[in-house]
């Protein structure tokens, strides 16, 4: 036997719940700021201990994932708005409108009238928020940040009967530093105060949907009025 270098007594961690984790994130967070948490990957029983601890809006990237959860937590499933935050191919959006109550990544005209048509079928006005690839990246859903484009399609969507759009939702790209963020979620913040200034019928652009867990506090700073938090509530994810 080799001998073993002995170890200091191990720090210990305290892992909040959570519950915890929600509730301090809530009382840390303006009141005026929506909390999304992202749940992807994540299970019934943890989507149910964060209604329970009062969580008001969910996000989901995926149709079917979102559709077992939502099955799964039976009457708690309808206290809370379900968002969704992914892409959605169009064969799945009337499974998509069976749960969702806004759609945060339209991203052109196309997509937006594959949405009203099926709105419409079920006669539902459904809130959406369009996506704006803020840093150009190729690798991002997202209309191009160029405002004129972005009116554009604002003016373009406000003619379908069945939508209403609600804010922009942005990602920007991805660093472990928030700093990185800020020019982006500003750009956002700029256009989404520009297209305010323009009064467009059957337009109520209230909601500015950018920050993650590494990312919220400088884009609340910045003007977000709703943050999508994964990881920090839920903890590391280990797939997808
Ligand atoms: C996963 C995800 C989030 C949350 O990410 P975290 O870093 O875990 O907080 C937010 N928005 C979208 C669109 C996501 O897919």
């Amino acid at each position: 036997m080799t001998g073993y270098t002995c170890l200091p007594t191990p720090v210990k961690f305290v892992v909040m719940s959570i519950t915890e984790k929600y509730q301090q994130l809530r009382a840390e967070i303006p009141e005026h700021v929506t909390i999304v948490l992202a749940a992807k990957t994540r299970t019934a029983e943890e989507v149910a201990e964060a209604i329970a601890a009062g969580a008001t809006d969910i996000g989901e990237n995926y149709v079917q994932e979102a559709e077992e959860i939502y099955h799964a937590l039976g009457a708690q499933a309808k206290r809370v708005r379900w968002h969704s935050i992914g892409a959605i191919q169009t064969n799945k959006i009337n499974k998509a409108l069976e749960i969702f109550d806004v759609f945060q990544t339209v991203d052109s005209l196309k997509h937006a009238r594959a949405l009203n048509t099926r709105a419409a079928r079920i006669e539902k006005v459904l809130p959406v928020y369009i996506e704006v690839n803020i840093g150009a990246e190729s690798s991002k859903a997202g209309i191009p940040p160029e405002y004129g484009k972005l009116e554009h399609l604002v003016h373009e969507m406000a003619q379908l009967e069945n939508l209403k759009i609600e804010g922009l939702m942005t990602m920007g790209p991805l660093s472990e530093d928030p700093e990185v963020s800020r020019p982006y979620f500003r750009a956002a913040k700029t256009m989404f105060d520009q297209l305010r200034a323009v009064d467009i019928p059957n337009v109520n652009m209230h909601v500015l949907s950018m920050g993650m867990s590494a990312s919220y506090q400088v884009a609340i700073e910045e003007g977000a009025t709703m943050v999508r938090l994964g990881t920090i509530v839920f903890g590391e994810r280990y797939y997808a």
